[in-house]
C-alpha cells in the first residue's frame, strides 16, 4: 500500500471509513468503497493538485463530504472515482467492469456536467443553466456529487488565480447554491455560500467576520445564559431536549446588510436551536418559552404545519430573552433537523433497508428525481425565481416598521414606506387629498422613509387637486401604488369618455348625419349588441382611447349585413395605411386596432413567411405560409408582415430524430449556448428503434433558428431536424 505512505492521505482515508461505518453496515458495500479508494488512488498516483497535495486528497474529501449527507455506497464510490473518466469510453467500461453500471453511470454523469460551461449574467440565462444542469441529470445523486465536488474545490480555491476564483464563486452562487437550497441540503448550501462570498466579495466578507469577532465574547455569554434558562424551563416541564447556540452564516448576514439593515439591527445574531423528540413537544416547548419570554410580534413562523417547498420544517420565533436581548429560537425534532441539513439526501440508503433489490432501488431513485424535477419546475411555472419569491415574502413578514397615528393607533407598514404609503393605508381619501406630512412634529418631504415609533400626521386639503403622478415613484407599498394608479385611471376614463362622444359627433357632422337620428334607441341597441358593450359610456370610452375605430360604429348602422369580421375584411381590401399593431411585432395591412395572435399549430418566428387568418371573433391568427391549417379559407386570409424591429423572442417547436439517445441531448443543448437561443422544454419521444426529441426553443428570428438547425444537423447521430406543425 505504497500510496498510503502519505500520512495525510492515510488519515483522511481512516476518517472516511469511520464515517461510513456509522451508517453503512453492509460489509460488501464497505468493501466496494475500499476498492473504489484503492482504484482511484492507483489511478491518480503521482498526480498533484494545484494546492501541492496528492490528487487523491480531492476525491477522498468529496467522499467525506458525501458522508455528511449520508450518501449511499454507490454515491460514495462514484465520489471517489469522479475524476477518472477523461475522454474515452474504455475508462467507463473499466469502472463498469470493476464496480457496477450504476457507479459507472454516476461517474459519467458527473464528468458530463463538469464539461458544461455555465457563463452568462442575465437572470434568464442563469435560470436556464440551472435547468439544463438538472435536465441533463438522469440521477439526482449526480447533482449531489457535483455539490460535494464543488464544495471541496471551493475549500481549496485559494490555490487558483484570483480571476478564476471570482468566476467559480459567482457560478457557485448563481447555479449551485440555489439547487442545493431547493434540494433542501442546508449543510452544503450554507458552506458553499460562505466560501463563495469570501472569494466573490472578499471586502464585505472579511468586514462581517471582523464585526462578528468584535462582538463574539458578549454574544457567546448571552447565548450561554439563555441556553441555560431555556433548558431549565423545559426540564421543569419534563421535556427531553437538546439546545445548541447557533451562529448565523456570514452569507445570511451579508444578505440582510445588502437589504439595507444595519449590523446592530440584525437581532437574530443571537440564535439558538432546540431539538426535541416529538412534534407535539415542539409546540409545547414553544408555549413554555413564550410564557416566560415575551415573543416579538410577527416573528413567529410555523414551518411544521406549513413546510417549505424543500421540505424544511421547524418552528421559528423571536423572543425578548435574558438581558432583554432579542433571541431567534428554532424548535424542531431530530428528524426535521436531518431533513433541514441533508434534504433530499436524507431520504435514501439507511431508511431503505429491505428494499435493496436493484429494481426497487432504481424505482425509488426515479421517484426522487421526479420529485427533484418538480421542485425545479415549480419555479419555472410562475416565471419567478423561488429565491425572489422568498425574499419578497421575507420583506413582507420581517421588514416592517411600526408607526403611530396622532391618536396613538399603531400602523404596520413595509420597511421603506413613506408618508404617502401611510396616508393611503389610513384611507384612500386621506391619500388623495394629502398636501403634506408631519413626522414627530416636523414637516418632512413626501419621500421620507418612516422609522419605527414615528408619529405621523397627514395634512389634507379638500381643495387638493389630487395625487401627482410622481407619487407612483415615491410610494413603496403596492397598495398605495394601486390606489394612486386607480385614481388616474378614473381621471383618464372621464377624459376618454368626453373625447369619444366628441369624436363621434364630429364624424357624424362630417357625414351629415344627425346625431339624434344616429343614436335612436333602436340604433343604440343594435350597436351595443353588436359590440357587446353594456352602455353608451363604454362605447364612448372605447372610441375615446382609440380602441374602437369610428368607422366600425357607423358601419354597424349603415351596413347592416356586415359582421365585425366582415368589416375588417372590407377595411383590409381598401388599404393604404400600414400601421404597426399589437406589440408592434406584426403589421396587419390597413388595420390598426385588432387583436393579433401567433398560431400555436405552426409557431412562426420573425423572418418566417406569414399569413393572417381572420378568426371568428378572436382577432387575427398569424400562421406560417406553409401551415396546412389555413389552406381552404381564402376569403379569410389577410396580409400580415413582421415589423422591422421585433421586440420579443418567439417560441417554436423542433422535432429532432436521432439514431441514439446517448449524450445527444447534451450536445444539442450545448449548441444553444452560442446562439442566443433558449430551450423552453424538452420532450423525449422514444419508440422501439428510434429516438426523437421535441424541443420548444425561444428564438429571436429565423436566421438564428436556421443556424441552430444546421448546427444540430451537423451533430453525428442526428438523422433529421424538422419544424413541427400540429
Ligand atoms: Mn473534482
Amino acid at each position: 500500500m505504497s500510496y498510503l505512505e502519505n500520512i495525510k492521505v492515510f488519515e483522511e482515508y481512516e476518517k472516511l471509513l469511520n464515517k461510513v461505518s456509522t451508517y453503512i453496515t453492509n460489509e460488501s458495500e464497505i468493501e466496494m468503497i475500499k476498492k473504489a479508494y484503492e482504484y482511484s488512488a492507483k489511478a491518480h498516483y503521482s498526480e498533484k493538485r494545484l494546492t501541492g497535495e496528492d490528487y487523491i486528497i480531492h476525491p477522498l474529501n468529496v467522499a467525506l463530504i458525501l458522508t455528511t449527507v449520508r450518501a449511499d455506497y454507490e454515491t460514495i464510490c462514484a465520489g471517489l472515482l469522479h475524476d477518472l473518466i477523461e475522454t474515452n469510453d474504455s475508462e467507463y467500461e473499466d469502472i463498469k467492469n470493476n464496480f457496477n453500471e450504476t457507479i459507472a453511470d454516476l461517474v459519467k454523469g458527473i464528468t458530463r456536467i463538469n464539461k458544461l460551461n455555465f457563463e452568462g449574467d442575465t437572470q434568464a440565462i442563469i435560470a436556464s443553466n440551472r435547468k439544463i444542469l438538472v435536465g441533463l441529470t438522469e440521477d439526482v445523486r449526480v447533482i449531489i456529487i457535483k455539490l460535494a465536488d464543488r464544495l471541496h474545490n471551493m475549500r481549496t480555491l485559494w490555490a487558483i488565480p484570483e480571476k478564476a476564483q471570482k468566476e467559480k464563486a459567482k457560478e457557485t452562487l448563481d447555479i449551485l447554491t440555489p439547487i442545493a437550497h431547493r434540494l433542501g441540503i442546508g449543510s452544503l448550501k450554507s458552506e458553499l455560500e460562505d466560501l463563495s462570498l469570501r472569494y466573490y466579495k472578499p471586502d464585505i466578507y472579511f468586514s462581517i467576520v471582523e464585526m462578528l469577532n468584535k462582538t463574539k465574547a458578549e454574544r457567546d455569554c448571552n447565548v450561554d445564559e439563555m441556553i441555560k434558562s431555556v433548558s431549565e424551563i423545559l426540564n421543569n416541564k419534563g421535556i427531553k431536549h437538546k439546545i445548541k447556540g447557533r451562529s448565523k452564516s456570514i452569507y445570511s448576514i451579508y444578505k440582510k446588510l445588502d437589504k439595507g439593515k444595519k449590523f446592530s439591527d440584525i437581532y437574530d445574531l443571537l440564535a439558538l436551536r432546540v431539538y426535541v423528540d416529538e412534534v407535539e413537544e415542539c409546540y409545547q416547548a414553544l408555549g413554555y418559552i413564550h410564557a416566560i419570554y415575551k415573543p416579538m410580534p410577527k416573528r413567529f413562523k410555523d414551518y411544521i404545519a406549513m413546510p417549505k417547498a424543500n421540505m424544511y420544517q421547524s418552528l421559528h420565533t423571536t423572543v425578548f430573552g435574558v438581558h432583554s436581548e432579542l433571541f431567534e429560537i428554532q424548535i424542531r425534532t431530530y428528524e426535521m433537523d436531518e431533513i433541514a441539513e441533508n434534504g433530499i439526501a436524507s431520504h435514501w440508503s439507511y431508511k431503505e433497508k429491505g428494499s435493496n433489490t436493484k429494481a426497487s432501488l432504481k424505482n425509488t431513485m426515479e421517484q426522487k428525481l421526479q420529485f427533484f424535477k418538480s421542485i425545479m419546475e415549480l419555479n419555472d411555472k410562475d416565471a419567478s425565481d423561488d429565491e425572489v419569491v422568498n425574499t419578497l415574502k421575507e420583506d413582507v413578514l420581517n421588514s416592517s416598521v411600526y408607526v403611530f397615528t396622532p391618536n396613538g393607533d399603531v400602523i404596520e407598514l413595509a420597511n421603506g414606506s413613506t408618508p404617502i404609503d401611510f396616508a393611503y393605508r389610513v384611507h384612500t381619501n386621506v391619500g388623495n387629498k394629502m398636501v403634506g406630512a408631519i413626522v414627530n412634529g416636523n414637516i418632512v418631504p413626501l419621500d421620507y422613509k418612516l422609522k419605527d415609533n414615528d408619529i405621523v400626521k397627514i395634512n389634507t386639503n379638500n381643495n387638493s387637486k389630487g395625487p401627482s403622478k410622481e407619487w407612483m415613484n415615491i410610494a413603496y407599498t403596492t397598495q398605495a401604488k394601486n390606489k394612486i394608479r386607480s385614481y388616474f385611471n378614473k381621471i383618464d376614463k372621464q377624459e376618454y369618455l368626453k373625447n369619444g362622444e366628441e369624436l363621434l359627433k364630429e364624424e357624424l357632422r362630417k357625414k351629415k348625419i344627425a346625431f339624434n337620428e344616429f343614436l335612436s334607441t333602436e340604433n343604440v341597441n343594435k350597436i351595443l349588441t353588436e359590440l357587446k358593450y353594456k352602455d353608451l359610456e363604454e362605447l364612448y370610452t372605447n372610441l375615446g382611447n382609440n380602441k374602437l375605430p369610428l368607422g366600425t360604429v357607423i358601419n354597424i348602422i349603415y351596413n347592416e349585413n356586415d359582421t365585425k369580421e366582415d368589416l375588417i375584411l372590407k377595411k383590409a381590401t381598401n388599404n393604404e395605411v400600414v400601421l404597426p399593431t399589437i406589440k408592434n411585432d406584426i403589421i396587419v395591412r390597413g388595420i390598426d386596432q385588432i387583436k393579433v395572435n401567433v398560431a400555436s399549430c405552426c409557431k412562426p418566428v420573425p423572418g418566417d413567411s406569414i399569413v393572417g387568418y381572420i378568426t371568428k371573433g378572436n382577432g387575427i391568427a398569424v400562421h406560417r405560409m406553409s401551415c396546412p391549417n389555413v389552406k381552404d379559407v381564402e376569403e379569410r386570409i389577410i396580409d400580415v408582415e413582421w415589423n422591422n424591429e421585433i421586440s420579443k423572442k418567439y417560441p417554436t417547436s423542433l422535432l429532432i430524430h436521432s439514431s441514439t439517445n446517448k449524450d445527444v441531448l447534451l450536445k444539442i443543448i450545448t449548441k444553444t449556448s452560442n446562439s442566443n437561443i433558449t430551450v423552453q422544454s424538452i420532450n423525449t419521444l422514444n419508440s422501439n428503434d428510434s429516438f426523437a426529441f421535441e424541443l420548444v426553443v425561444v428564438v429571436p428570428d429565423l436566421e438564428k433558428l436556421n443556424k441552430f438547425i444546421t448546427d444540430i444537423n451537423n451533430i453525428p447521430d442526428i438523422i433529421d431536424v424538422e419544424r413541427v406543425i400540429k
